[in-house]
């Protein structure tokens, strides 16, 4: 067997089997074959990542560590990354039919995730208070501890280094358990890890299903901090298992979108992004613009224009360099998608274009719906596939509460030219991102979360640092 057809846990710096000798096949939806097998954590396993790193944060240097010297390991970790940057890329393609140019610049922001918290810890330290009572008060960030880091299968590097990179830039050590759908690019994110040089146990991969092995890193009470991003079904398990000993959880959940063209947006611009905010990465995005809402008197135009260009997106081999939509990631999803498209007609919607593929591929073409009804499920729920329906409205007002009218809230999407009104709405949209003529465009040093279903707190920037450290306040007396 190769390294890159078995993908053990990596534990305290080195490669390992499960205790018990389990594995679990790893498939590549694509050409629908097992290519790979991973190590199938338990109980045990689970404890013996939650020991190492416990030992890492209690005893080892990685907590008391200078802040340029823990920069300069995070960023050796990120140089071993971009050096092998076409491997895990092709490790998420393969893994999940991800195309390999969207695989390649999610390689690219994960190596980036970690140089901006490298970077961020040592720039933001602290604050000063100066006080008028004669004394001086300021504050510190200490690490947390050890965290628990649980990811979903679609962006699987990415969403994993989006975690582990600021627990770890902030002096804790981390447990990361991927998506059992796709162990592969985070272990060898743990194998370059310990090439890197970082102390052992500071980034321990678990693989695994969610229950046992998420369930138990969750419920060890040796663990200070739980980050999941995942579905809201999960996530409410997880913040119950994490409250039974105190540990804050960062939960970054599922999403419904709503996209909002108005009459007087730049209409070739909100084509292209209206395009890339539901059929990016198949569909597979916690913050897809799944509902749309256009403008009654552009309804046409745009239509036609949009069903256009969700019909020329090149569909095939997630590896061939032209494909931009390719299948879904397991048999389990496409079953799940499809159920969705299957009751659209029942609903009484109509399907557009796009619908399931007939040639036994686990493929869901570029999907959109109009006429659905505001209750049916196509409507309401998460699909987390490349399925966008459809709606027009008449007055800002209508569309503001037709947007907020869901359980979730992770983000939204708004087209148009008018400045007042784009604030105005902007500011009304009950969601954790509002994005304005674009989509998908982050700066790390922003918060990031959902409010409702999508989730509970918020990362990036500062807001990482206060989850992921133990404030403190210090308090002098400099006259006396
Ligand atoms: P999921 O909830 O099924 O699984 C997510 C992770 O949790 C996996 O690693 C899984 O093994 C683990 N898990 C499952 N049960 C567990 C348990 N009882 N205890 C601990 N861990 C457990 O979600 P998924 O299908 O992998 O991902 C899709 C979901 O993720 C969608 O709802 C999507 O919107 C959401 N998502 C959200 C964001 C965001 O930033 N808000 C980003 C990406 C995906």
């Amino acid at each position: 067997m190769s390294d890159l057809d078995f993908f053990g846990h990596v534990i305290d710096g080195e490669e390992t089997p499960s205790v018990d000798g389990g594995t679990f096949e790893v498939w590549n939806p694509w050409t629908q074959a097992v290519w790979a097998t991973a190590a199938e954590g338990g109980p045990e396993d689970a404890a013996r990542a939650v020991a190492s790193s416990r030992r890492a944060f209690d005893e080892g240097p990685w907590p008391r560590m200078g802040r340029a010297e823990r920069a300069a390991a995070i960023h050796r970790l990120a140089d071993l990354m971009e050096e092998r940057a076409d491997d895990l890329a092709a490790l998420d393609t393969r893994n999940m039919a991800k195309p390999f140019a969207q695989a390649q610049h999610d390689v690219a922001r994960s190596a980036w995730n970690f140089r901006f918290f490298a970077d961020h810890q040592r720039d933001h330290c602290g604050e000063v208070y100066p006080m008028d009572s004669g004394h001086h008060s300021y504050s510190e960030y200490g690490p947390a501890g050890v965290v628990a880091a649980i990811s979903p299968w679609n962006f699987p590097l990415m969403m994993a280094s989006w975690k582990v990179a600021p627990a770890i830039a902030w002096g804790n050590t981390c447990i990361i358990k991927p998506s059992e759908d796709t162990p592969a690019s985070v272990t060898l994110m743990g194998r370059l890890a310990t090439e890197a040089g970082l102390p052992p146990g500071v980034i321990n991969v678990l693989n695994g299903h969610g229950d046992p092995a998420g369930s138990a890193l969750v419920a060890d009470d040796r663990v200070d901090r739980v980050t999941f991003t995942g579905s809201s079904v999960t996530g409410k398990r997880v913040m119950a298992s994490a409250a039974a000993h105190l540990a804050p959880v960062s939960l970054e959940l599922g999403g419904k979108g709503a996209n909002i063209v108005f009459e007087d947006a730049d209409l070739g611009n909100a084509v292209r992004w209206t395009v890339e905010a539901i059929f990016r990465n198949s569909g597979q995005v916690c913050l897809a613009g799944s509902r749309l809402y256009v403008a009654s008197g552009i309804y046409d135009e745009f239509m036609a224009l949009f069903v256009a260009a969700a019909e020329a997106l090149p569909i095939g081999d997630p590896f061939d360099p032209g494909t931009r939509f390719s299948s879904l990631a397991s048999k389990k999803h496409f079953d799940k998608v499809s159920t969705y498209v299957d009751g659209v007609g029942l609903d009484g919607g109509k399907i557009l274009t796009g619908g399931v593929d007939e040639d036994g591929r686990w493929l869901v073409r570029p999907t959109i719906v109009t006429d659905l009804p505001l209750t049916a499920p196509a409507y309401c729920e998460e699909i987390f596939g490349p399925v966008c329906v459809v709606n027009r409205f008449e007055s800002e007002d209508e569309v503001v509460g037709l947007a907020n009218d869901t359980r979730y809230g992770l983000n939204a999407m708004l087209f148009t030219e008018n400045l007042s009104r784009a604030h105005r709405v902007a500011s009304r949209l009950r969601a954790g991102t509002v994005w304005v003529n674009c989509f998908f465009i982050r700066d790390l040093r922003t918060p990031f979360g959902g409010v409702g279903d999508s989730g509970v707190g918020r990362e990036g920037g500062n807001f990482s640092r206060e989850f992921f450290t133990e404030p403190k306040a210090i308090v002098m007396q400099i006259e006396r």
